[in-house]
C-alpha cells in the first residue's frame, strides 16, 4: 500500500487529525468494492449515487476506450464533437417541454454556479437591474463552491463562519402546507424585485439529510415562480436518471423548471461531467447582436469527450435495460426489509422513495464508530448527521440488497 502518500493528501469533509485512516480501494464490479487487503464490500452508496448501473459496465468501458483512441479531449472554444452533440440532443429528447440548451461543464457544483449565472445574466439581459438574488430552501445542499455554499443550509454551508466571504442569499423553510406555502409567498413579495430565481432540490433534498417532499410542493413552487415572474431552478444532480423512480424527478410533478442541472449519475459513476440545461427563452434572453449578453462561462475541460462518451454509453442503458423497473424492484425491497429498523429504539423515521433508503436515528453519538460497525459487516455504509442511507446501484441483486439491510438493523441493534 502506498501509505507514505497519506501524507500528502487532503481529504474531503475530513478533520484529518481524529479521523480513522481512509480504506484503500483496489477494484470495483458490480456493487462490490475490493479493499488493497483483500476484503469484498457490498457498496450502499454507488460511489455518492453516482454509479448507477453497477461499477465497471462493459458497454461504458467499450464506449469510453473506443473514444480514448480517437480523442480524449480537445478544447470546446470554437470546436464541438459528436459525443458531446449527441448527449446534447439525447439530453433535450429526455428532458420534458422545451428544456434543449445544454451548457457542460465538469462538477455539479459548478453546474449549479452556472445556473445560477444564467439567471442573474437573464434579468440583466433583459433590461431589469437589481434582480441578482436567489431564494433557496434550509435543508438544501447545492454544492461546495462559494457561490453554491450561499444556497445550501445556511448551517451546513457554514454560512456564519464564512460570513463576509458569501453572497447574501435568501433562504426559506420547504413550504409543505398551506400556512408554509402563505409564508413563502410573503417573503417573495418582499423581495420581488430583487429575485431572479427560486432554486430547489426537487422531491429529495439529498446530501442535506435525504427529506422528502411531495410533488405537489414543486407544482405549487412552480406556480409561485409563476406569480412573481421568477425563473425556477431544479437541482436533479441527486435525483436525475432515475433515482427517485421516475428519470427526473420534475416529471412526476408534470412541472417544467426554467433552469435544470444535472450530474452525479450523468456518465454512470466513471467520470467528471456535469449538465446545466436551459429552456429556450432563457436561451432567448442571451441571444443579440450586443457580445456582452453572452453567456461568459467556459471551463478548460467542458464537455470533455471520454465524459460524453460514457454519458452517451449510460444513456444507451438506460434505453436497453429496464433501470425504472429496477428503481420500483428495488425501492419495494428495501421498504419491507428496512421496515423492521422502525422497531428500535434508536430509529425515529424510515423513508423509502425511488432506489433511496433512509433510516433516521434519534442521534449519532459516534459517527466513526458507526462506519467501523458496517465495515465490520463487509459493507460500504456511510452515515452522516443522523441518518444512515442506501443509495446502490440500480442494478444490484436481490440478495447484494439483502446484505446491506440486514447489516443496518443489525448494527443499529
Ligand atoms: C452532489 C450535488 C451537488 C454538487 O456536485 P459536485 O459534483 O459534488 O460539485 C450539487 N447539487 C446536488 C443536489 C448534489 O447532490
Amino acid at each position: 500500500m502506498a501509505a507514505e502518500g497519506l501524507s500528502n493528501i487532503w481529504l474531503p469533509y475530513t478533520q484529518m487529525r481524529t479521523a480513522p485512516m481512509p480504506q484503500t480501494a483496489k477494484r470495483t464490479e458490480g456493487s462490490v468494492i475490493e479493499l488493497a487487503d483483500g476484503r469484498r464490500l457490498i457498496d450502499g452508496i454507488a460511489s455518492w449515487w453516482t454509479a448507477c448501473h453497477g461499477y465497471n459496465h462493459p458497454h461504458i468501458h467499450d464506449a469510453v476506450s473506443r473514444q480514448l483512441r480517437e480523442m480524449p479531449h480537445v478544447m470546446f472554444g470554437g470546436l464541438v464533437h459528436a459525443p458531446a452533440l449527441d448527449l446534447a440532443s439525447r439530453l433535450a429528447r429526455l428532458l420534458p417541454g422545451d428544456l434543449e440548451r445544454v451548457f457542460f461543464t465538469d462538477s455539479g457544483s459548478v453546474a449549479v454556479e452556472v445556473a445560477i449565472k444564467m439567471a442573474v445574466q437573464y434579468w440583466i439581459n433583459k433590461g431589469q437591474r437589481g434582480r441578482t438574488r436567489l431564494l433557496s430552501f434550509r435543508g438544501g445542499y447545492h454544492g461546495d463552491t462559494l457561490g453554491t455554499m450561499a444556497i445550501c443550509d445556511p448551517e451546513e454551508g457554514m454560512h456564519a463562519m464564512f460570513a463576509g466571504a458569501l453572497p447574501e442569499q435568501i433562504l426559506a423553510d420547504l413550504p409543505d402546507d398551506d400556512a408554509s406555502f402563505t409564508a413563502l409567498d410573503k417573503i417573495i413579495a418582499d423581495h420581488r424585485h430583487e429575485l431572479a430565481a427560486i432554486v430547489v432540490e426537487p422531491l429529495v433534498q439529498g446530501a442535506g439529510g435525504m427529506v422528502f417532499h411531495a410533488p405537489e410542493t414543486l407544482r405549487r413552487l412552480r406556480t409561485l415562480a409563476d406569480r412573481y415572474g421568477l425563473l425556477l431552478i431544479l437541482d436533479e444532480i441527486f435525483t436525475g436518471f432515475g433515482r427517485t423512480g421516475s428519470m427526473f424527478a420534475c416529471e412526476q410533478a408534470s412541472i417544467v423548471p426554467d433552469i435544470i442541472t444535472l450530474s452525479k449519475a450523468l456518465t454512470g459513476g466513471t467520470m467528471a461531467l456535469a449538465a446545466t440545461v436551459a429552456r429556450r427563452h432563457v436561451f432567448e434572453a442571451f441571444s443579440s447582436d450586443d457580445p456582452r449578453h453572452a453567456l461568459m462561462h467556459g471551463p478548460t475541460f467542458m464537455a470533455n469527450p471520454l465524459a460524453c462518451a460514457a454519458a452517451n454509453a449510460s444513456l444507451d442503458l438506460f434505453e436497453r435495460e429496464p433501470r425504472l423497473d429496477q428503481v420500483a424492484t428495488i425501492g419495494d425491497q428495501m421498504r419491507h426489509e428496512l421496515a423492521p429498523c422502525r422497531a428500535l429504539p434508536c430509529v425515529r423515521d424510515v423513508r423509502v422513495m425511488g432506489a433511496i433508503g433512509v433510516v433516521q436515528l434519534t442521534e449519532i453519538e459516534n459517527l466513526n464508530a458507526l462506519k467501523a460497525a458496517f465495515l465490520k459487516e463487509n459493507v460500504w455504509v456511510r452515515p452522516f448527521r443522523d441518518i444512515v442511507y442506501l443509495t446502490p446501484a440500480l442494478t444490484i441483486s436481490r440478495d447484494e440488497l439483502s446484505q446491506l439491510t440486514t447489516a443496518i438493523h443489525r448494527v443499529l441493534r
